[in-house]
């Protein structure tokens, strides 16, 4: 009584965002938007998060290194 076509597959054909886990958008596969690519950009850079979002006044804008 096995069913393969009813195991669900773990790689699914729609990827997901690694970022937002929203499903991909082909234009900026494997993210959902150019913003979750760019927080991937960061990350794999070592820097923080920095996401170019429209958000007004983000409190950790820390320029210099970030060392005390
Ligand atoms: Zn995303």
């Amino acid at each position: 009584m096995l069913d393969p076509d009813r195991k669900p597959l773990k790689a699914a054909r729609k990827a997901r965002c690694p970022i937002c886990r929203k499903p991909a958008v082909a234009a900026h596969k494997p993210f959902c938007s150019e913003r979750c690519r760019q927080v991937d950009l960061n990350r794999w850079l070592g820097e923080q998060y920095r996401i170019p979002t429209d958000e007004p006044g983000a409190p950790d804008d820390e320029e210099g290194g970030g060392r005390w």
